[in-house]
């Protein structure tokens, strides 16, 4: 073959600094790109052979071989595969056009896509560019009779080809790094991109360090399964013992096994290595379906820290075994994010723009089908195994929350499946929970938001046998609200909403009626506030003198102020605080001040009853708290004085 110089056919005037301008924040791809086209290779060489169009020798052991060599600046990838005759390099490599480079070429014009990366999809081989100013290729195709060929091109459209000299078949690629893409000759951070595109690549992988002297190669891979002491003194073997380096991948990757197959340990080694989460996973979900599209991915349930643990997952997207990206939430629905997974679906069209992902029938069919099998599964749990999934639901049930929320048939296939701890540590579904406090209080679910805080109520509760579910995290005030609007007329109510009727006696409108003024008038003087809510009740225990309660929608309100942040506003433009001072008439106190509201001792018994209701629902302000303590101090003094 005599020597052929061209002209790359590509429709612009040069793709190469567009090539390089476009893609400067995904450099490291040209190690996909490049990698995942020599597993093409040999896998097309493997199916030749099972249509018996080729016979693959027998000692053929296939692999890619990744060298860096970072004095010299290069990097070498081999494989032995399929290889290119002379024609193909022509088709293939010189008439761009041919792979994703027109469509590239294309979005390119959409200025407006330009942090969309996912585009560059189909770019291919001449991504190699965006690394190299001059790239080689030795290529041997297995046909027969068949010259090798040797290709360069330097980075302008201009390109030179010639017979080479590969006397093997498969093919070798050479890129001599240009200044800006150095690193990429260096083996640790060779390894770390090859970690991240191909660890689950088909075929054997292997980086070599060209630079590393030959012990340094010793250490760095690692010894075969060797045999154990007794093995070596038996065997009595003089050989040094062999040390055979060791793929970066794994080329049967979980999730390609059938789940029947799979072991807990696997999984978990798998989550292990994936993630590297040293914290157990609670279960997982293998998904697994070749109809009507592909699809196979494994999602697992990571264990909360604690209740502040920032939800905060990943999703590994594969197509074939290649890694596209995390967390694309065009294919992965949004809620799913949270967990930790991987999935890998061929028939992602993904050499289109990610705006184009999102309005994408097909993927959005993919998209609702693993939302589906999430409920499925979780929903399944509930009915067969409630055990386990009680026992997860403390660590999963934000999850299911925030998907109920952000997802209209997620919410659907889950509502049974809904639970709610109650004061006893019992798990209600929620028509378990209005049958709990029917007969006094129809359609009411009572809550309790800080076990702490809210203790004495839980106690009232407790006394008059009312039972009340436990919601402590942030989603659920948002959850309360979705549940009430799914569910008419049931009613969420925080503890300390209301003192319901349970705790009262029956008392006619007009018995309280002077009292009530008489005290309002006295509280409102001594505590030097006018805009007190005072109420007065009689309590069935007359132990307690005096509570705070609050107003369910107020507080909600003030508490979705909170939540966006809004603090700097003045709550009361929102309306009253919601919270009421109930005094029990039937306490001794209070009946001492309605006999004696001119007494010296008004002010002290009026500030401290006050104090004591709100410090029985919530934290004291600093300067509040001061003053409460000092006046419990008068109070000692009077006593021992008396
Ligand atoms: P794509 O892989 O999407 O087809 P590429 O630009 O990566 O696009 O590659 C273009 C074509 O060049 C491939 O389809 C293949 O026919 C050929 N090719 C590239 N690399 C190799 C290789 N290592 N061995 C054999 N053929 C190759
Ligand atoms: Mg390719």
């Amino acid at each position: 073959m005599s020597t052929k110089t061209g002209s790359l056919s590509i429709n612009s005037e040069n793709i190469f600094p567009i090539i390089k301008k476009w893609l400067y924040s995904d450099h490291d791809i040209f190690y996909r790109e490049l990698v995942s086209n020599g597993c093409d290779a040999i896998t097309k060489l493997k199916k030749l052979d099972i249509m018996g169009e080729y016979s693959i020798p027998e000692d053929t052991e296939f692999k890619i071989e990744v060298r860096v060599n970072q004095e010299k600046k290069t990097i070498t990838i081999t494989d032995n595969g399929i290889g290119m005759t002379a024609d193909e390099v022509n088709e293939y490599i010189n008439q761009i056009a041919f792979s994703g480079a027109a469509a590239f070429l294309e979005q390119y014009k959409d200025k407006t896509n330009e942090d969309q990366i996912i585009g560059h999809f189909g770019l291919g081989f001449y991504s190699a560019f965006m690394v190299a100013d001059r790239v080689t290729i030795d290529t041997l195709s297995y046909k027969e009779g068949s010259a090798p060929v040797h290709w360069e091109c330097d980075g302008g459209t201009d390109y030179e080809m010639s017979e080479g000299s590969k006397t093997d078949i498969g093919t070798q690629i050479i890129l001599y790094l240009n200044e800006d893409s150095y690193e990429f000759s260096n083996e640790y951070r060779a390894r770390e991109v090859l970690t991240k595109y191909c660890s689950f690549m088909p075929v054997d992988i292997f980086l070599i360090n060209e630079n590393a002297k030959p012990e340094e190669e010793d250490t760095e891979e690692e010894l075969t399964d060797t045999a154990s002491e007794d093995a070596k003194d038996s065997e009595d073997t003089t050989k040094k013992e062999k040390k055979k380096p060791v793929p970066i991948n794994d080329k049967n990757p979980l999730w390609n096994k059938h789940p029947n197959e799979c072991s807990d340990e696997e999984y978990k080694d798998f989550y292990r290595k994936v993630f590297h989460d040293y914290k157990e996973p609670l279960f997982w979900i293998h998904l697994n379906m070749d109809y009507p599209f592909n699809l196979k991915g494994i999602l697992y349930f990571p264990k909360l820290n604690n209740e502040y643990d920032t939800l905060e997952g990943t999703i590994n997207l594969y197509n074939n075994q290649v890694f596209i990206a995390d967390n694309i939430k065009e294919v992965i629905p949004e809620f799913l994010l949270l967990l930790k997974g991987v999935i890998d679906c061929p028939d992602l069209p993904l050499n289109v723009s990610r705006s184009a992902l999102q309005n994408d029938g097909f993927v959005k069919k993919i998209s609702d089908y693993i939302t589906k099998k999430v409920a499925d599964k979780l929903s399944g749990m509930f009915k067969t195994d409630k055990e386990n999934y009680e026992k997860y639901w403390d660590d999963i049930n934000p999850f299911i929350k925030f998907g109920c929320l952000k997802d209209e048939k997620f919410a659907e296939k889950m509502k049974e499946s809904i639970i709610f701890k109650d004061l006893s540590g019992k798990y209600l579904t929620l028509s378990e929970c209005l049958e709990e406090n029917k007969e006094r209080h129809e359609n009411t679910v009572f809550y309790v938001t800080n076990e702490i805080e809210q203790s004495q109520y839980i106690n009232m509760f407790k006394e008059e046998n009312l039972n009340a579910v436990i919601l402590n995290h942030n989603i659920d005030a948002p959850f309360i609200t979705h549940l009430e609007q799914k569910n008419e007329g049931v009613k969420f109510v925080r503890i300390d909403a209301d003192l319901s009727s349970v705790f009262k006696e029956e008392v006619s409108e007009d018995e309280l009626k002077d009292i009530s003024e008489k005290l309002t008038e006295l509280f409102k003087k001594e505590l030097n506030n006018d805009k007190l809510e005072i109420k007065v009740d009689k309590l069935k225990n007359e132990h307690i003198s005096s509570m705070i309660t609050v107003n369910e929608e107020s507080r909600r309100m003030q508490d979705m102020m909170k939540a966006y942040g809004m603090t700097g506003m003045d709550p009361s433009m929102f309306g009253p605080t919601g919270e009421t001072l109930i005094l029990n008439a039937n306490n001794s106190l209070v009946k001492y001040l309605i006999d004696n509201p001119e007494s010296d001792k008004a002010d002290i018994l009026c500030n401290q009853l006050y104090d004591l209701a709100l410090i029985s629902s919530r934290q004291l302000a600093p300067e509040q708290m001061t003053k409460f303590i000092a006046r419990s101090n008068e109070i000692m003094q009077l006593m021992i004085h008396e």
